[in-house]
């Protein structure tokens, strides 16, 4: 591709990536406090207090899964307008629009479960779209944000799904990725290494009865572009004032964008 980064065995790839999320759908969230000692939660909320949400906001959540990180966006502008307004629903929450796009139906079933049981109202804020990040069904201009976590690694054309976010946003618009990333600290990288490639598969035997699929997770991270190869492929898809911060030693690494 342009930006260098060698697409692996594509076909194989959106074939496994379909097959993990639907053998992983109903586990997917227990596995995730597991594997992460709980940490992806914090992470989450760091996404979130970078997104900065506001009351009317129109957000895109792309490869929103179960809707961790939507909840949290719904969650956080309503804390800020029930601040301002005394719990009265103002006009512009009212105008607030959570969208959460995945690709696979069974992960956004459980999403509406949770929904549901969260007594989120699906017509006021929150709408389940599945559809593909590299050709998203939303309209030019048409978000305020745009996140993507632990999702753009299992895209297939990196690029592709990059210039997709760009498009959809508005000028202003913050672009946001939280993702697996790469750790360069020395002792610490070894620990690492050895807890993803052994302990990562033996969990997801344990836990998901699938150790391919976990196995491919780790995979995955390793063939991820570094941090700030990454940040590269951003500005090339035309965001500025790209960075990036990496969490627990590069284990993690968010990067953000603005369309302007
Ligand atoms: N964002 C959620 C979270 O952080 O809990 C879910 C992350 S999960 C590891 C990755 C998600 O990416 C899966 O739900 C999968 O279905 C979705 N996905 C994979 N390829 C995709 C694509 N091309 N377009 C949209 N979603 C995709």
């Amino acid at each position: 591709t342009s930006f260098g980064y060698k697409q692996v065995r594509e076909d194989e790839k959106s074939k496994l990536v379909g097959n993990v999320f639907s053998s992983v759908a109903s586990s997917y969230d227990v596995m995730n406090d597991l594997m992460s000692a709980g940490l992806h939660r914090l992470w989450k909320d760091r996404l979130i207090s970078k997104l900065n949400p506001f009351p009317g906001m129109k957000h895109l959540d792309v490869a929103g899964g179960t809707g961790d990180v939507a909840f949290r966006v719904v969650e956080r502008i309503k804390s800020v307008s029930h601040r301002a307004t005394q719990g009265t629903l103002t006009d512009l929450e009212e105008d607030t629009h959570i969208y959460v796009c995945d690709i696979n139906p069974n992960m956004l079933d459980v999403g509406k479960k949770r929904a549901a049981e969260k007594g989120y109202n699906e017509e006021q804020c929150l709408s389940w779209v599945q559809g593909d990040a590299e050709a998203l069904s939303f309209e030019d201009g048409s978000m305020d944000g745009y996140t993507i976590a632990f999702g753009i690694r299992n895209v297939t054309h990196i690029e592709k799904a990059l210039s997709e976010a760009y498009r959809v946003l508005k000028k202003g618009g913050r672009f946001l990725c939280l993702e697996l990333s790469h750790v360069d600290v020395p002792i610490f990288k070894d620990i690492y290494d050895a807890y993803s490639f052994s302990v990562i598969p033996a969990v997801g035997e344990l836990v998901a009865g699938d150790r391919q699929s976990y196995q491919y997770l780790v995979e995955s991270i390793r063939r991820f572009p570094k941090q700030e190869k990454f940040a590269q492929m951003i500005q090339e898809a035309g965001f500025e004032r790209v960075e990036y911060e990496n969490l627990v030693g590069g284990v993690v690494a968010i990067h953000s964008g603005l369309k302007l």
